[in-house]
Formats: C-alpha cells, structure tokens, sequence
C-alpha cells in the first residue's frame, strides 16, 4: 500500500515537479512575514553512545536539537508560532487565544510570546491544572496566561470562541491560534527546519537520512513533508510517531496541511509527490494514550539519558525515541544510513 495517501487532487502522477534550489526557498519564506523567536539554527549532534548501546549494525544516530530553540524555554512550538505571530497578524489584537491539554508545551510557548509582545493570553485548556501547579501547567501561571478550564477535548473549540467574543465584549481583539500552531502558516516554520537541515546534513549519493520526529496535530510533520518535497531530497525519508492520534487521520492531516504550506509558497503542491513512498506515520507507540509512558518508552528515556545525558519528555519525544529503538532493532534501516532524531523539546513535562 502507497504510505503517502494524497489527496485526490495530488495523484496525478505526471505532474512536473523540478527540485528547488534552497536560497530560492528561503526567499519565497522570506516573502511572508513572521515574529522571530527562536533561536536557530538549532545544533545537529551525534549520539554515538546511544548507537553504540543499540549493537554493533546500528547506523549513525544523529539529534538536531530543536528542545534549544529557546525561547519560553524552547520546543517545536517556537517555530510554528513565528508565522501565527507574523506582525500584519497582530494588527490591533490585545489578546492571544489558544487550546491545549492541562500540561500544553505550545500553551507554554503562546503565553511567552504574548507577554513577549505585549499582549494578554488566555487558554483554554481540557483538565484542570494540579494543585499546587507543576511544569507546564505552573509556566502557564507564572508567565501570566489566564486559564479558562473545559471538560473535555471536544469542548476546546467552543471554549476558544466563547474566549475571542469575551475579549470583544471587553473592547479587545483576540488572534485565535489553532492547536499546537498546527495551520499551514505555522507548517513554515518547520519548512525552515527543513532547510536547517539540508544545510546541516547534505545529501550523500550512497545513503539515505533517516528522520524520526514526535506527531501529534500535525504541523511539525506536514512542513518536514513540504520542505523536503520542495527540495527533492529523495533520500530523505520520514518517520513520524504519534503520541496519540491514529496514524492513518495524523497522515491525512499532515499531508493536507503541506499542500496547503506549498499554496502559501505559491509552490505546486504536486510537489507532494516527491515524498512518495518515503513518509511513514506510526501509532504503534502510543500505548495506553496521550501522556501516559508506556514500557518502551520508559526504557528509551532511561537509555537516552545514561548514554548521552540527553533528556527527552514523557508525552512526545519519548515515545519518538521509543520508535527509533524499535525501528532499528527490527532492522528497518541499512547500517549505512544515516538516522536523524528531531529532538522536538517538552522538558517542562518532566516535570509535572
Ligand atoms: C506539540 C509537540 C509535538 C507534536 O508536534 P505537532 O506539530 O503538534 O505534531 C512533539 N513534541 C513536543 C515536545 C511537542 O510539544
């Protein structure tokens, strides 16, 4: 079966597709504004300790550090929201509005970039912080984000407008930022990474990049998809691990919201196809649900943080690390590839 399902639109498989060189690229990211947050690029770092630990056919293992992007203590979430946050945006707003899980990262990150700019914050969030707060439910208070609390998921999205029509009521204006940053502008930000990246690792003509990266709403993976497809890096493959979404609707998410990123470019989303065969989204580590460690990812927190001093979180990397370990040790990849772990942050978790 055809990993990549596309929509009906993209599966015309005579499209012209011709590969972007990179500064064309970054000029057509240039074109559309966005807020700088992040400290980038990001470090690309090999873990050879971890490789060594996992027997003698491992391939290069290889981190890019997207846990240091600093700002409001870092993550994938920093990224993202420089285009949710890109300045014509903001006209006349007073507030930012957005959704998440009680221990949201990207509600940690919205919070600091509204005080960063000046702006109040409000989230609304599915579950009650805990008494007394700790990591990311503590950060939201502690950067000054008003919580409103719903009962379920499902009760986000009324939550969210209920919040924007309350801030006008009271003479403001709020932006509305989607879960997790994850819209076609916030799918830039990791078109970006994409280009890091390509910096960062060049093609070799005798072997293929293994990228791993955490999934969840999407967006991460969908400007991964559309970067790597603009640049036609056909020995790129990628491999996203859900946290908790079923693979098939966090495929189908991800592929649509990288057409839509190339639209933003004014980029052929036919392009799509030149990751064809080459994305793979898994939910075989999601275990018990969002959040909750499972066996596997335990043992890869624990491996990860005595060979390397490398730290990753319990809702998300973790359980990314956990499908690397296993990817390698049922022999999906040849021992001279090269693997790319996207180190996508969540310490606070740690925490909690
Ligand atoms: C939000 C998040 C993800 C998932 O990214 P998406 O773009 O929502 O798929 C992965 N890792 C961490 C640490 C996150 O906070």
């Amino acid at each position: 079966p055809d990993p990549l399902r596309l929509p009906p639109a993209l599966t015309d498989p005579n499209q012209p597709t011709d590969p972007m060189r990179p500064d064309a690229i970054r000029a057509l990211l240039d074109t559309l504004p966005r807020t700088r947050l992040a400290a980038v690029p990001t470090r690309v770092v090999e873990l050879p300790r971890l490789r060594a630990a996992l027997g003698p056919e491992t391939p290069e293992i290889l981190a890019k550090l997207d846990e240091e992007t600093a700002f409001g203590l870092g993550g994938n979430k920093v990224r993202k929201l420089e285009y949710e946050l890109a300045p014509p945006r903001l006209k006349d707003v007073t507030h930012l509005v957005t959704v998440g899980g009680p221990q949201s990262n990207h509600a940690r990150v919205t919070a600091a970039a509204a005080a960063r700019l000046g702006l109040g914050c409000v989230l609304v969030l599915n579950g009650d912080p805990p008494d007394p707060p700790t990591g990311n439910a503590l950060l939201h208070r502690l950067l000054g984000a008003k919580v409103r609390v719903v009962g379920s998921r499902e009760e986000r999205a009324r939550g969210m407008e209920t919040e924007i029509v309350r801030v006008a009521e009271s003479g403001g204006k709020a932006l509305a930022i989607p879960l997790g940053a994850s819209t076609p502008l916030g799918a830039l930000g990791y078109v970006r990474c994409a280009l890091e990246i390509n910096d960062q690792l060049p093609p070799e003509s005798d072997r293929d990049l293994q990228v791993i990266l955490a999934s969840s709403s999407g967006g991460t993976l969908a400007g991964m998809v559309a970067g790597f497809s603009l640049l036609e890096r056909t020995d790129v493959h990628l491999l996203a691990v859900s946290s908790d979404t079923p693979a098939e609707e966090l495929q189908e998410t991800a592929v649509e919201l990288a057409g839509e990123a190339l639209e933003l470019l004014e980029a052929d989303p036919g392009r799509l196809l030149t990751m064809k065969g080459r994305l793979d989204v898994t939910d075989a580590e999601v275990g018990a649900g969002y959040g909750i460690p499972t066996q596997a990812s335990r043992e890869a927190t624990a491996l990860l943080a005595m060979s390397e001093g490398l730290l990753v979180d319990p809702v998300y990397t973790s359980k990314a690390m956990a499908g690397l370990i296993r990817a390698v040790r049922t022999g999906r990849f040849l021992a001279g590839d090269r693997i790319l772990f996207l180190h996508t942050g969540g310490h606070p978790a740690l925490f909690a």
